[in-house]
């Protein structure tokens, strides 16, 4: 299996659509921000470190971030396929993935781009809230993470189109839709 970046502002989907993915492709999956959260779980430096970013609803600085992702990348069987959930998020952190990856004789594959309205956005992450508890679904961290992805991480999405590598997919309303969407180009780019 080809790697898959997906990619999409908070409360997309990455998370939900990964999974799916892994249930029926048996693939390798990193998620940074549920990397960072074990840290922060089991009280290490990292995780220390890491808390006043996500609290603040602000980026893990990139040679940091970059530096777990290669740690995590080299931990998981090889072979399978991974998808990077939640990664890259910068510019920098885009060329330093694909480096990685050349390095190990890998590269990136194909990358899963979803794309929701804000006013969806905003309410998944306040029904997320409820249902996860997560510290920085509230309302004022949630409108900083917005902030963050259309300066910081929403310019990717063009790095991937210059790459060829981009696939986008619009929220219309309907999961079901969308994995049938996203699982034919998987099936398409793997054949
Ligand atoms: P997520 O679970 O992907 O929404 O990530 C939650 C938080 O973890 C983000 O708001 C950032 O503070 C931090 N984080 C996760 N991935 C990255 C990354 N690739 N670069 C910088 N910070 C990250």
């Amino acid at each position: 299996m080809k790697n898959i970046v997906i990619f999409g502002a908070p409360g997309s989907g990455k998370g939900t659509y990964s999974d799916e993915i892994v249930a029926k492709y048996g693939m390798g999956h990193i998620s940074t921000g549920d990397v960072l959260r074990g840290e922060i779980k089991n009280g290490t430096e990292l995780g220390k470190v890491a808390k006043g970013y996500i609290d603040n609803g602000q980026l893990i600085p990139d040679e940091l971030m970059i530096d777990i992702l290669a740690k995590t990348y080299d931990a998981l069987p090889q072979g399978t396929g991974v998808i990077f959930d939640g990664f890259p998020r910068t510019i920098a952190q885009a060329e330093a993935l694909k480096k990685m990856l050349a390095g190990r004789g890998h590269d990136m594959g194909m990358m899963i781009e979803l794309v929701v309205d804000e006013e969806t956005l905003m309410a998944r992450l306040l029904n997320r809230a409820i249902e996860q508890g997560r510290a920085d679904d509230n309302e004022e961290t949630i409108k900083k993470r917005f902030e963050v992805y259309r300066n910081q991480t929403a310019p990717l999405s063009e790095w991937f189109e210059n790459e060829g590598l981009r696939h986008t997919f619009t929220w219309k309303g309907s999961k079901d839709q969308m994995l049938a969407e996203i699982f034919e180009a998987i099936d398409a780019e793997n054949n």
